[in-house]
């Protein structure tokens, strides 16, 4: 199968390594310029978008990142990996210095982060989602956990939702003023998911990328 990296700043890396290698393709670290040449597929997984930021430019990631998405490299962000790709911040943190955090772009969507709330963390929901089911087989539903999750509040031209979810699963937040808020995307070479399929055993996601990687999907 093909090499796909895991961008290994900060997140929940081993998760994605994991999954990656159960769906038969072969999994590697990166953290330098080097080693992203090496892969034909990137993952950026969930953890912490303002620290990812800071990383990224740290070891002198950014500009190579955003070489690599421009020039079409297969790239899946879950969580706040969704936050890197997102082209706009809704809520952008700002650090002591006053400065907004930053994404690396690619995906023409605005996410707000930390969209469910204070009081709604954490949970769990069963979706469904779009193109995951062979030609021909009824798509069944995937179970997906949300941590502090983004949401995906405007989605550009050429960008398909594959999944929202209901405003009820967020009732408590007062913010929510339509009845869907998408939680996967899709804009070519790029997918993005606010949920952690990771984390479940759910390959399904996965499986999806690196179809994406093949070009057969
Ligand atoms: N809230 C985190 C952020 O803004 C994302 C949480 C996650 O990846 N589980 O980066």
């Amino acid at each position: 199968g093909p090499t796909v990296g895991i961008l290994a700043l900060q997140g929940d890396v081993r998760e994605h390594a994991k999954a990656i290698e159960d769906c038969g393709a072969r999994a590697v670290s990166v953290r330098r310029p080097s080693e992203l040449a090496t892969v034909s597929g990137l993952i950026i997984p969930g953890g912490e978008s303002t620290t990812i930021d800071k990383l990224s430019r740290i070891f002198g990631m950014r500009e190579p990142l955003q070489e690599a998405i421009a020039a079409g490299l297969p790239v899946y962000g879950s969580c706040a990996g969704m936050i890197m790709l997102a082209n706009d911040i809704a809520d952008p943190a700002t650090d002591l210095s006053g400065q907004p955090q930053q994404t690396l772009g690619g995906l023409d969507i605005t996410v707000r982060r930390n969209a469910f709330g204070r009081q709604v963390d954490s949970f769990e929901t069963e979706l469904d989602f779009q193109g995951l089911a062979p030609a021909g087989t009824p798509e069944t539903p995937l179970h997906a956990v949300f941590i502090r999750a983004p949401w995906v509040e405007r989605v550009g031209e050429g960008v398909q939702v594959l999944a929202a979810v209901k405003a009820p699963d967020a009732a408590q937040n007062a913010r929510i003023d339509s009845e869907v808020r998408a939680v996967a995307v899709r804009s070519q070479h790029l997918l993005a998911t606010s949920f952690h399929p990771e984390v479940t055993g759910e390959r399904r996601i996965h499986e999806l990328f690196i179809r994406m990687i093949r070009g057969d999907a």
